[in-house]
Order: C-alpha cells, then sequence, then structure tokens
C-alpha cells in the first residue's frame, strides 16, 4: 500500500510491476478515489497485479491540498482499520505486506496479522537518513548549536543547511508524522529504496550499517521495461516536430504549485527568454496558456518520462520531487531546479551541488519570496545554451549518470539484483 500521493503511487505502481514479472503476486491496495485516477498513472498491466480499494475514508487530493495536517491526521488515523478488514478478505492471503515509510500503523498490523511489514521509502536514501538520525542530527528539541547542525547537514549533502529542511522540522505536525514514520521503520523486515545504489552509495552503506534489516535499494522505479512503446498523443507529435535539444520541459509535480503571482513571474520569464517550451499547467493551464507565445505548448498532464525522453527535451524546469529527479536522471537532460518543500531542496542540492547537473533557479535574486521572470528568463537562457560549455558539461555528466542507472536497471546490475534479493526474501517467508 502506498501512501496516498501520486509521487508516492507512481512508484510503487512500477515497482509492482517488476516485482509481478520476478513472480510474486501483488496486491496493490488504494483509497477508491486513487483507483479511479489510475487511468492517468503507468499501471501494470500484469496478470500478476491485482488492485483493491478501501472507501474513500480520507478527504480527497483536493482536500489535501487545502488542510495539509487534516489529510495527514485522517491517514494516520483513518486507514488502519479498511486497510486491516480489507487484507483479511485477500486470496491468496498475503505473505508479507510492502507499505509506504509514511504508514506508522502498519508495524502495528503487520505484528496483529504476523505478516513481516517492509518499508517501502519513495524519495532519495539522504532523505531518509535525515530523519533516521534526527536526535543525532539535530539534538532533540533543537539544543545543538545551529553551526553544528549546518555541519552535519552538509556532511549528508553538499551545500544542505537547515533552511532546506525547515518546511519539514518547522512544522510540529509534519515533524510529528515523519519521526513515527521512522520508529516503525526501525523494526521493519526490510527497507527498500526508490534510488539507485550508486547514486548514493556513501548514504547508503553507512544506513547499512545502522538499520538491522536488510536494505533493497531498486530505482528507479519506473516502467523501463515497456518504455520502447510509443505513445500517440498531440503533445508527442508537437515535440516531433521541434528541433532536438531546443525544448524546455516543466513541470512543478502532481500536488505542489506556486502562488499565482510566482507562477505569473515563472511563464513571464519563459516568453521572454525566446526558448520554446512544453509546460504542464495542471489547474492552471488555461492561465498560461494565454501568458506564452505560439512557440509553446501548454498541456495539462503529460507522460512526463515520454516528454523526458524524447530528443527535442534539452532540459526540465522541475520542482525536484524525487520520481521527477529520478525520470530526468534516467533520460539524460539537464534541470533548472525550483524546489517548494519536503525533500526537495535536499534533492536540488543533489543535482546542482553534487551531480552538477543543473542550475538552481532559486538562488537567482528574490524579491521577498518571490523569483522575478527577469531572473528565470536569465537562468532559463543559461540552461538552453545547449552549444555552450556549461550546457555540454552538465549533459554529458547527467549522460554519465544516465548510463549508470541504466546499468542498474538491466540483467546483473544493482537495482535488478536487488529486486531479486528481495523477491527471494518474501518467498522465503512464506
Ligand atoms: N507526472 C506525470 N505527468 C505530469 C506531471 C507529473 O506523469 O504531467 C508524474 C511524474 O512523472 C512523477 C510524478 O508525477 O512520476 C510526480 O512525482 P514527484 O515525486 O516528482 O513529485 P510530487 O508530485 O510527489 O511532488
Amino acid at each position: 500500500m502506498p501512501y496516498p500521493g501520486r509521487g508516492h503511487i507512481n512508484p510503487l505502481l512500477n515497482l509492482a510491476g517488476h516485482l509481478s514479472t520476478r513472480g510474486l503476486f501483488v496486491t496493490v491496495v488504494l483509497t477508491e478515489e486513487w483507483l479511479g485516477l489510475l487511468s492517468t498513472s503507468p499501471t501494470p498491466s500484469h496478470p500478476a497485479v491485482q488492485f483493491r480499494s478501501i472507501p474513500n475514508v480520507i478527504p480527497s487530493e483536493h482536500g489535501r491540498a487545502n488542510d495539509f495536517n487534516g489529510f495527514l491526521d485522517a491517514i494516520n488515523t483513518k486507514l488502519e482499520k479498511p486497510f486491516e478488514r480489507l487484507l483479511e478478505s485477500l486470496d491468496p492471503p498475503p505473505a508479507a505486506i510492502l507499505a509506504d515509510t509514511c504508514l506508522s500503523w502498519m508495524a502495528a498490523v503487520g505484528e496483529r496479522r504476523r505478516l513481516p511489514v517492509y518499508s517501502l521509502w519513495t524519495m532519495p536514501a539522504a532523505f531518509f537518513s535525515l530523519f533516521y538520525g534526527f536526535e543525532d542530527i539535530f539534538g532533540g528539541e533543537s539544543t545543538a548549536a545551529l553551526e553544528e547542525i549546518d555541519k552535519k547537514l552538509e556532511q549528508h549533502v553538499k551545500g544542505l543547511n537547515l533552511g532546506d529542511v525547515s518546511s519539514v522540522i518547522c512544522s510540529a505536525t509534519l515533524k510529528k508524522w515523519v519521526l513515527e514514520s521512522f520508529i516503525w521503520a526501525r523494526g521493519a523486515k526490510g527497507v527498500i529504496f526508490t534510488s539507485v545504489y550508486e547514486l548514493e552509495s556513501d548514504i547508503i552503506d553507512s544506513l547499512k550499517s545502522k538499520l538491522s534489516c536488510p536494505v533493497y535499494t531498486v530505482g528507479p522505479c519506473i516502467p523501463y521495461l515497456t518504455l520502447k512503446i510509443s505513445l500517440a498523443s498531440d503533445y508527442m507529435q508537437w515535440l516531433d516536430s521541434q528541433p532536438i535539444n531546443s525544448v524546455l520541459y516543466l513541470s512543478l509535480g502532481s500536488f505542489l504549485s506556486v502562488s499565482v503571482a510566482q507562477m505569473d513571474e515563472i511563464v513571464t520569464g519563459l516568453h521572454e527568454s525566446g526558448i520554446r517550451f512544453l509546460v504542464v499547467g495542471r489547474g492552471a493551464t488555461s492561465r498560461v496558456q494565454a501568458k506564452l507565445g505560439s512557440t509553446d505548448l501548454v498541456v495539462q498532464w503529460c507522460d512526463q518520462l515520454k516528454v523526458l525522453c524524447h530528443p527535442s527535451i534539452g532540459g526540465f524546469f522541475t520542482h525536484c520531487g524525487w520520481n521527477s529527479t529520478m525520470e530526468c536522471v534516467f533520460a539524460g537532460k539537464p534541470m533548472l531546479t525550483f524546489p517548494l518543500f519536503g525533500d526537495q531542496p535536499l534533492n536540488c542540492k543533489l543535482i546542482a551541488n553534487v551531480w552538477k547537473v543543473g542550475l538552481n533557479v532559486k538562488e537567482e535574486i528574490e524579491d521577498g519570496n518571490l523569483v522575478g521572470g527577469k531572473a528565470i528568463a536569465k537562468v532559463a537562457k543559461r540552461l538552453m545554451d545547449v552549444e555552450g560549455i556549461e550546457y555540454k558539461e552538465m549533459r554529458e555528466k547527467v549522460v554519465e549518470l544516465s548510463e549508470t542507472v541504466h546499468r542498474a536497471v538491466e540483467e546483473g546490475g544493482s537495482s535488478y539484483c536487488a529486486i531479486n534479493a528481495f523477491v527471494e526474501d518474501v518467498s522465503s517467508s512464506v
């Protein structure tokens, strides 16, 4: 069962597909709302994956945006009983539970049902490590000196500082939720990361020595086995008609967004830059459409991985969600980073400071909390100067990472072997 958000559901669905091709029978449990939305997700069509739903006991996706704390509270208190009832009715009866780390009540269900529970973490291992070592890094109730904290954060990811994690640790509800998630993860039968071992090897090795259970690093959790199947759609046809590397793709993920004023600045900046754009507008599609030129395309939603892999795409303006980051690395395209929340500032530091495959838009001049259109135009032009040295260097590095990631998922690669090891572990507990 995933945490009910697209950035968590997508990798779990893809992992389910990979597990089923290795011989496991997988039941994916979602709330009714999400089951209805699956047509817009990469759904595994393997006969060994079945879908089951529980009633919409939590606020809808829309409700989540309006009252995030209420949404978290409902996840913590309202899902457990219906999930357990469903578990009792499953045929064949389950051998193990694979659950999002963010579902902190899952350990209790496993204990009552005498089932091993595996914890699935859909963000970078470095972010897991921060919260796994929370007391150590943040000194419990923040007794450690700020400088000391920054030093420890810097050891996790180059350039990471307290400001980058403040959206989580300064919210009492979020902090409590994340820490509760880690309490159960400590007792899990195994921890699964949707990262790639070679991208975070130091952090993952260090976690392996701290965790008392096996760690499986299985990412990127994308439908790489079916990627070559083409998808007929207007935006793919539009991309086919654009010059190679000429289009900057913009998406701020599936859930968060920026203020209307910030979106206007972004769109004005993009327009001013003269670069061609493919923009995912979601709820603001017509507003964005009205402000962009005839050389740009705005869609409500797209098949992001296929878009990123298209040869016309030269770069990605991203909010740095972990799935978007992994998908872009897989596709081998440089990024413009615009992190908003949670793990995204950390992912931004990985992209811009560690892997050096992107430019951080937010480092440009800010007017209050607003990044101005002029600064955005400037940095967008800098990224998309595809004949310039800076682009070529970033592109070379991201292509290297992409090759590493492709090797990881191929037969004998680190993620391929980790999925096999996980399947063996689950099978041996039957
Ligand atoms: N996505 C998509 N089409 C879009 C925008 C996003 O398929 O038009 C997918 C994207 O490929 C990724 C997910 O939605 O798998 C977003 O997850 P991410 O972790 O990047 O961000 P979140 O939405 O959780 O903030």
